[in-house]
């Protein structure tokens, strides 16, 4: 098995849908630092498990400098930010997102 990762830091801003007070209701700003994770049993024809080039442009290419709450179809929140992530990339089985120093997610996607 062969495993990748990729890491990718993402300014961009968000406000959460929240039922209860929080500073996080307002519009605000993060870099988010992004790991994406691939495997892989059999190289593609190009010697890869996925190019990390794809990667950089499908994630940070669509989310970088954006409002989160546009461009994303869900409250977004780290968790729902890093499923997403996972979802949109060819082989990722696992993503990490360092939303500020102390606060990290990981989701990792069901064995199949
Ligand atoms: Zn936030």
């Amino acid at each position: 098995m062969y495993y990748v990762s990729k890491q990718m830091e993402i300014a961009g801003s968000h406000r959460l849908e929240l039922p209860y007070e929080s500073k996080c209701r307002q519009l605000h700003g993060h870099n988010w630092i992004v790991t994406v994770h691939c495997k892989a049993k059999e190289l593609n024809a190009e010697g890869m498990v996925v190019d990390f080039k794809h990667i950089k442009d499908k994630i940070h290419g669509y989310l970088d400098h954006g409002n989160f709450n546009e461009l994303l179809p869900f409250n977004p929140t780290a968790e729902n930010i890093a499923r997403w992530i996972c979802e949109q990339v060819e082989h990722c089985y696992r993503v990490d997102i360092e939303e500020s120093r102390n606060n990290h997610v990981t989701y990792i996607k069901d064995e199949e």
